[in-house]
């Protein structure tokens, strides 16, 4: 499509919601703890809010899911805006090129995580945040933040999720032990991991992260409020990460399809920005082999497609 043509997004987003039918269910569930595992893999929704205030959604866009690792974006948005660019004498900037959660990386490389986006790095950053404040505060500034920016009261974390991060966390439990053994974690090492297993326990709908990451898209001024969420700095360097390092050791694969900022998480959701135009969101369970949501990608493959909204 050519840049001056106004694609008929109503029309896209409905194509798509149809076409991704025959992808229902495709992909593995996040199983390290039961309540993902529970999550039926056929549900598929997409949200898209657009700088004028429409609100383009399809398939389950209004079901709440588990934003997991998508949470590491806004968190990483308020430890930019409360430390600067400090943050990086603790934490990398580029793609890891492994899991995740991997240690090995972590212990080559003296504590300092390649990129907030992996575990380690998000760990670092949730630090950062909390400071000397205690972990209950740093939960519900985080909530508050989230609600904020979503307009929406109704976000909250789910507990049964965040009890279950804790009981099953040995290996999120390792990195941040090994964080602070090298010196990279202030707080006490349960105090960082009880606010990162909250964060990640955020549930969310397509419609509300959606529209709680559209300050990104426009240089962090929620276009539609036009508030100040925070500086350009910030926004243009979290739309960095994003598109190098969104998507772990798959974020060549997904920049290479997609050719947005993109941030995915194991509930399946992903956070799409389209700078100037637009934040998408994307759900379904279904995992690829590096964590991915698979049919979530695919539909963001379409939808660039079919709107010429690559950055690239
Ligand atoms: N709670 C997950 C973990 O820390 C989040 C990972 C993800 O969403 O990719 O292992």
């Amino acid at each position: 499509m050519d840049g001056n043509e106004t694609p008929d997004l109503d029309a896209i987003i409905a194509t798509i919601a149809d076409e991704m039918l025959s992808y229902q269910g495709c992909g593995k569930v996040a199983d390290y703890i039961p309540a993902l595992a529970r999550v039926d893999p056929r549900h598929f929704g997409i949200a898209v809010t657009l700088f004028d205030g429409r609100v383009l959604v399809a398939g389950h866009a209004d079901v709440p899911f588990s934003v997991q690792s998508v949470s590491k974006i806004f968190v990483l948005v308020l430890a930019l805006e409360k430390r600067g660019a400090q943050l990086w004498q603790r934490i990398g900037r580029e793609p890891s090129g492994s899991r995740f959660n991997s240690i090995v990386q972590l212990e080559n490389e003296k504590g300092i995580p390649r990129n907030p986006l992996i575990n380690a790095g998000a760990l670092v950053t949730t630090d950062a945040l909390m400071g000397v404040d205690d972990p209950v505060a740093t939960i519900a500034h985080i909530t508050g933040f989230m609600r904020e920016l979503a307009h929406d009261h109704q976000v909250g974390i789910d507990p049964e999720v965040a009890r279950s991060e804790a009981e099953t966390g040995y290996r999120n439990a390792s990195l941040a032990n090994f964080l602070r053994a090298n010196g990279n974690l202030d707080a006490p090492v349960e105090d960082v991991l009880n606010v990162y297993f909250h964060q990640c326990a955020l549930s969310m709908t397509c419609r509300q992260l959606a529209r709680a990451g559209l300050f990104l898209a426009n240089h962090g001024v929620d276009p539609l409020s036009g508030r100040t969420v925070c500086s350009p700095d910030t926004a243009r360097a979290v739309n960095a990460l994003m598109i190098t390092c969104g998507h772990y050791d798959a974020s060549g694969d997904f920049t290479y399809r997609v050719g947005l900022p993109g941030k995915s998480g194991v509930g399946g959701g992903i956070l799409a920005i389209a700078p100037g135009r637009a934040a998408i969101t994307v759900w379904s369970p279904g995992l690829n082999a590096a964590g991915n949501s698979e049919v979530g990608a695919l539909a963001l493959e379409r939808l660039a497609a079919m709107t010429g909204w690559s950055v690239l």
